[in-house]
């Protein structure tokens, strides 16, 4: 069928365009704002490389530069140092023209959601289209299109203040993805919403990557926001990348502090002082954490101790670890990681 289709046809095209796979490549950007008070390197020497489809998490605290690296990701911040290219692009080298059309493939969403009051929601969304000078019974057809993908079919016509949290930063998505964009840019998108609230944006936002296939950068302060929804992730401190890569590896084994205290914040797995044999058990995606316990404890008719947990649920699957204090007798002890050498889950002996 693919020597047939049409879609043959466009992968030279593909390969031409987009030689190394990635839509967005930053190599060693670095910004550094001249102040009164002196220079600020609010990012420094940052390389990262984001591929078509990704949903790439940037954490960090207040302060580590996520901010200003995603302005220099979209040329808003013309970066000091370093090049950024798009789609084979380096922004840097291109006319103003070019930049303008070239910002229109990467829409950004931010914490305050930044609707026009005076605008319905349609008319908010209609918005880039009428810059972009679509015509406006297209315009229209298609921001109802896209004020349906996003549950608001029903409130075309309310404003801005008539609506909740929520129900704005849908909009914003909507607006966001008129322009038809590669990238989607989603600046603490979720930091003044609820917990429910941002479970259903995030769930939606995962959704328009997969169905629309728009590559979505999530810059967050909050791991559950990584957690939910991103494949890779970097993690930035004082203007660095302190560390990248997939999720589930920084989740499972962080390099990093910073990494580390995002991942496990006040969560003590040190060991009781004294006591039976402590073994910590790896939970590496591979099986989920409450049928491996209660399967251990009843296949092996013993009691374990469970002293610390740290687990985190990925798409359904467990990561993290958990220390188990095991039963006084040898035999006991024997039966448990016998069990677990059996089911090919990861343990291993924790020094007291
Ligand atoms: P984050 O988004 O992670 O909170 P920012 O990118 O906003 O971090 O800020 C990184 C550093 O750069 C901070 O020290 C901040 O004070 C400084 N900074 C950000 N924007 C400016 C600016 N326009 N002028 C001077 N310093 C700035």
């Amino acid at each position: 069928r693919l020597y047939g289709s049409s879609e043959f046809f466009r992968w030279p095209f593909i390969f031409a365009k987009g030689a190394s796979g990635f839509v967005i490549e930053l190599q060693n950007v670095s910004k550094v704002y001249q102040t009164k008070s002196g220079a600020v390197p609010a990012v420094q020497n940052v390389s990262l490389k984001i591929e078509k489809g990704d949903v790439f998490g940037i954490i960090g605290l207040s302060g580590a530069g996520k901010s200003t690296l995603v302005r220099c990701l979209n040329f808003l911040e013309r970066p000091s140092e370093g090049k950024v290219i798009f789609n084979g692009a380096e922004l840097g080298s291109l006319t103003k023209k070019q930049l303008l059309k070239t910002r229109q493939s990467m829409s950004m969403i931010f914490q305050g959601f930044n609707l026009l009051a005076q605008r319905t929601a349609l008319k908010n969304v209609c918005y880039p289209l009428e810059i972009s000078g679509t015509p406006r019974a297209k315009a229209i057809t298609k921001a109802k299109k896209l004020l349906e993908l996003v549950g608001l079919g029903e409130r075309l016509n309310a404003y801005p203040a008539q609506l909740s949290g929520g129900q704005k930063q849908r909009v914003a998505i909507a607006r966001a993805l008129a322009t038809d964009p590669q990238v989607l840019l989603c600046d603490e998108a979720t930091s003044a919403l609820d917990p429910n609230t941002t479970r259903s944006i995030l769930a939606l936002l995962k959704e328009i990557n997969q169905t629309l296939g728009v590559t979505i950068i999530v810059i967050t302060h909050e791991m559950r926001v990584v957690e939910q929804i991103c494949n890779r992730v970097a993690v930035m401190d004082g203007g660095k990348v302190v560390e990248t890569g997939l999720v589930r590896d920084v989740f499972l084994a962080p390099q990093s502090q910073t990494a580390r205290d995002l991942i496990l914040p006040g969560v003590s797995l040190t060991p009781a002082a004294h006591g039976p044999r402590v073994i910590r058990v790896v939970f590496d995606g591979q099986s989920s954490f409450e049928p491996v316990i209660a399967n251990l404890i009843l296949e092996c008719r013993t009691s374990v101790n469970i002293l610390g947990a740290d687990t985190k649920n990925l798409e359904g699957k467990a990561y993290g670890q958990m220390l188990l204090q095991l039963p006084e007798a040898e035999p006991e002890q024997q039966r448990i990681t016998d069990y677990l050498t059996l089911h090919h889950i990861k343990f291993e002996e924790v020094a007291q």
